[in-house]
């Protein structure tokens, strides 16, 4: 089998809602969704992790990497892997926009791979054996204490027993927030918070010594990816294990993390982190260093959450699955329903490959020309 056709549709959708995080508020969502098609026939859809341009990435697959690998067997997925990251990094290009464009591509390649060896993805993958994972939901964004408990109570609702907070507002009103939660919520329900790295070391100790007394699940990026020194500061002044990864990429990024010893759960994107080749890779890295696995998903499509539902249910160390309880037009873009938790556990697709194909009738409209 040869890989003959390498494409890639760059995709922003406008959000139904705007969400607010700590850094940003989000009013589009963004993809770039890759399609790898073979001589025998089969074809294979991955994304890539956008945050803004995904003409830039599209450009990337199509113009960068695609010449790279078209007429290679996608059964040699490692080998795949390595000629795109070998050839880029003699470039210079190790991290960053090249390797979500990478991802996008392991992913496809993965798809057809399950469905050349009629299985689903996370059992070409070696699975665990799961079929169902359990998973929280993210995130309760910020607003005033009284929204955000209000979206606590839908969560329950849903059945959920874990969900995330978005904080990084100041500690007192991130108090304010998770205290209004703990009280809605009750003691059993599993609480994360994540700061999207709008703190300093120094705010992120006195913000964890604080909110301790809630009982809480994980403290997520306290400070930005590149500050590893702020890592080890946070891990050593406060008591609530360290969630990071989403910002970082490839099994060297996580290496450097993990080294810290400050992190407790890696989270690495699927979309970001190098696909499967390199997530499942930087997963065996996570288990070695005993830290548990909690992938990302975030602002993305469908696709990507999907996919990433194959990664947690492949790999070593797996805890908990985040998924985006959003509302945006990227999460209904398969010609099936998108899988959904039912009291807190949601089941993996059965089909051969990832288990879902693109309405190319619902995703046309978002599509960048
Ligand atoms: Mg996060």
């Amino acid at each position: 089998m040869r890989i003959t056709k390498v494409e890639a549709l760059p995709v922003t959708a406008v959000m139904d809602e705007p969400v607010r995080i700590a850094t940003t508020v989000f009013t589009e969502v963004r993809a770039t969704i890759v399609r790898v098609t073979t001589d025998e026939g089969l074809v294979g859809i991955g994304e890539c992790l956008v945050r803004s341009a995904p003409k830039a990435t599209a450009s990337i697959v199509e113009d960068m990497l695609a010449p790279r690998i078209i007429g290679m067997d996608p059964m040699d997925a490692g080998s795949i892997w390595w000629e795109m990251f070998s050839a880029m990094r003699t470039r210079g290009h190790t991290k960053g926009v090249v390797l979500e464009a990478m991802s996008g591509i392991d992913v496809a390649i993965w798809d057809i791979i399950g469905k050349a060896t009629g299985m689903p993805t996370f059992k070409a993958l070696h699975g665990y054996g799961r079929r169902v994972l359990p998973a929280y939901a993210s995130s309760i964004f910020m607003g005033d204490a009284a929204e955000m408990t209000s979206q606590a109570e839908r969560f329950i609702e849903l059945g959920y027993k874990a969900m995330k907070i978005k904080i990084g507002s100041g500690i007192d009103r991130d108090e304010e927030a998770v205290k209004a939660i703990r009280s809605t919520v009750g003691d059993s329900v599993k609480l994360m918070v994540d700061c999207n790295s709008a703190y300093d070391a120094g705010t992120a100790v006195r913000l964890g010594r604080r909110l301790e007394k809630y009982e809480i699940e994980w403290l997520e990026e306290p400070v930005p990816p590149y500050d590893l020194k702020g890592y080890e500061a946070v891990r050593a002044g406060q008591p609530i294990p360290l969630a990071s990864g989403e910002g970082e990429f490839a099994t060297y990024g996580f290496r450097d993390l993990l080294a810290t010893g400050a992190v407790s759960y890696a989270q690495p994107d699927l979309g970001r982190v190098g696909g499967f080749t390199e997530g499942m890779r930087v997963a065996a890295l996570a288990h070695a260093s005993n830290v548990y696995l909690a992938p990302h998903t975030g602002m993305c499509s469908a696709l990507n959450i999907v996919a990433t539902m194959h990664f947690a249910a492949a790999a070593p160390g797996f805890f908990m699955f985040e998924f985006m309880e959003v509302n945006h037009p990227l999460m209904d873009i398969f010609t099936t329903p998108m899988p959904k938790p039912v009291n807190g556990v949601i089941a993996l697709p059965s089909e051969p490959g990832i288990g879902v194909e693109l309405d190319m009738g619902k995703l046309e409209r978002w599509i960048e020309r």
